[in-house]
């Protein structure tokens, strides 16, 4: 069985992968701020063709990143729920967000990025690797 099995709040939105995960990020960019009402969110990145979403609650709201491209950011219409972003800079892959899985237990996180917007209350340890912005 996957993983990567979960979904939104009300459940209307619900995906699986069988994909295994490239990375896990936490990220501090002012968007994810934004849109998880926190001070950063885990993202976990898999190949976007790999992730099956079911509902018909999905919708998708895109910004244009410092790389230019496109950022869409996906959540349920019916509870606002996020699901998983797509940025278009990364080429095929797509970040899930660590806390809609079913189980998040595994979730290790390799790598911090866009520590110059982090938080001063949303401190992670140092002995997780940072990047001022983008991963490299
Ligand atoms: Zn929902
Ligand atoms: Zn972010």
């Amino acid at each position: 069985m996957s993983k990567i099995s979960g979904g939104c709040l009300c459940g209307a939105l619900r995906y699986t992968s069988s994909a295994e995960p490239v990375m896990v990020a936490i990220c501090h960019c002012t968007d994810c701020q934004k849109q998880s009402g926190s001070a950063f969110s885990v993202n976990v990145g898999v190949p976007e063709a790999s992730i099956e979403m079911n509902g018909d609650t999905i919708r998708g709201y895109a910004v244009t990143g410092t790389s230019g491209q496109a950022v869409t950011r996906y959540f349920c219409t019916n509870c606002g729920g996020p699901t998983h972003t797509v940025p278009e800079a990364f080429q095929g892959l797509a970040v899930i967000k660590a806390g809609t899985l079913d189980d998040s237990s595994w979730v290790k996180p390799g790598v911090q990025i866009w520590c110059d917007s982090a938080q001063p209350w949303g401190v992670i340890s140092d002995d997780i690797q940072k990047a001022p912005g983008n991963p490299g």
